[in-house]
């Protein structure tokens, strides 16, 4: 198709983007997200042990992959349950979380706060940080005043380390210090993430990570929970069996969240290239920051010198204004050169209608906005570099272009 370039400003320098008429960077289509099963050859020769032994849940399979997860991530306890979700759950109820509060951000998966929902909690949202996207320790003192005099109080503190970006965990710990509140992390993103060399797993009271299968480290469907305290570790390992002692003289009401056995195999084969495959990753994420330097209103979030994400996510943070266009437009933009993409996370948490009532409870004017302002774009373990920088260049022609969007 014929298009006369009119744009001032070297726009015309740049091809057309196909939603203006140019040719599709990915005619075929490129998916946000492709799974690999690593090592067919060992998870068959596993499958075929767990079903030839009969043995399909509560097995031998379970304790190697806690005990390779444990070393993996450097803390005492790693207890395997069938979801992140799950393992969030069990340990907000082993927090005694029921009719309290439970200051969480709203820039985050919609689990995070259904979790605490579960436990009969509250969840009381607060600000992300503009730049990496996880919760603002500066801005929690609102939460904490809020809720100062008056019931219910603010019994824990969760935060999110948002597509493998590590928080800011030592404010944090300070924080959750201060509050006398245990700080749990929902690290579904972030098995293989570092926070200056150590693993992401051994901070706050607990964290939880996700084996479900965008997840970098997968299991089908599949959870951890990490933590240094024997006493939270036990408890959550009677909690996934109903609060079962043994003797069916149940100690609380706990639930069926256990891993099965080739959920193991799958988690433990997955293991064994994770260093490899976040390594990748991060290759990956830095050639396509590196590919759209300069490029006007454009950024990825920031990760502190010496930390180690698993870019569990590729997320764009767009300012409308800068680049030319909005999210909406960039996301239709991208589709017609066959690229996928999605808000994540979009709508925030609080604004969900799970959450959005009663309206205006909650005033979080940096959350709303980068909202509007983040926009996921294709990344996966085994994608090679000439892929990614397609995708930049594709980004790239479409800024160029973006006045006539
Ligand atoms: C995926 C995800 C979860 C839920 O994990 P499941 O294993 O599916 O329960 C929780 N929190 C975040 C941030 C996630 O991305």
């Amino acid at each position: 198709m014929a298009v006369t370039m009119g744009e001032q400003g070297g726009a015309s320098d740049v091809a057309l983007p196909a939603v203006l008429g140019g040719s599709p960077a990915f005619p075929e289509g490129l998916p946000l997200t492709r799974v690999q099963v690593p090592d067919r050859a060992e998870l068959d020769r596993r499958f075929d042990a767990i079903l030839t032994s009969g043995q399909l849940t509560n097995g031998d399979t379970v304790r190697e992959l806690e005990e390779a997860a444990a070393e993996f991530l450097e803390v005492p306890h790693v207890v395997a349950v069938a979801s992140c979700t799950s393992g969030l759950m069990l340990v907000l109820q082993a927090f005694d979380v029921a009719g309290h509060r439970v200051a969480m951000p709203s820039f985050t998966f919609s689990a995070t706060a259904h979790a605490a929902h579960w436990a009969g909690g509250l969840p009381d949202f607060a600000e992300v940080d503009r730049e990496t996207l996880t919760l603002d320790p500066a801005l929690l003192a609102s939460v904490i005043d809020a809720a100062e005099g008056s019931p219910p109080t603010v019994k824990a503190l969760m935060a999110t380390h948002v597509y493998g970006t590590p928080c800011h965990v030592e404010e944090l710990d300070k924080v959750a210090a201060e509050w006398g509140v245990p700080l749990l992390y929902d690290a579904a993103h972030a098995f293989g993430s570092r926070r200056a060399g150590t693993p992401i797993g051994g901070f706050g009271a607990a964290e939880v990570f996700s084996l479900s299968p965008t997840k970098v480290l997968a299991a089908a469907e599949g959870g951890l929970v990490a933590t240094r305290d024997a006493s939270l570790a036990e408890r959550i390992r009677l909690g996934r069996g109903y609060g079962n002692p043994g003797d069916y003289d149940c100690l609380f009401p706990g639930l069926n969240a256990r891993m099965s056995e080739l959920h193991a195999a799958l988690a433990l084969v997955s293991l064994r290239t994770l260093p490899e495959r976040v390594a990748h990753r991060g290759a990956l994420a830095a050639a396509f920051a590196a590919r759209i330097e300069g490029l006007p209103g454009v950024r990825l979030p920031a990760l502190a010198d010496g930390d180690t994400s698993t870019w569990k996510d590729l997320t764009l943070i767009v300012d409308p204004a800068e680049f030319g266009c909005d999210v909406p437009a960039l996301a239709a933009a991208l589709k017609a050169e066959g690229i996928d993409s999605r808000r994540y996370f979009h709508p925030a948490v609080h604004l969900q209608k799970a959450y959005a009532s009663p309206p205006g409870s909650w005033r979080l004017p940096v959350t709303e906005e980068m909202a509007e302002r983040v926009l996921t774009v294709p990344l996966w373990s085994h994608m090679d570099e000439a892929t990614i920088l397609r995708v930049a260049d594709a980004v790239t022609r479409i800024q160029a272009h973006s006045a006539r969007l």
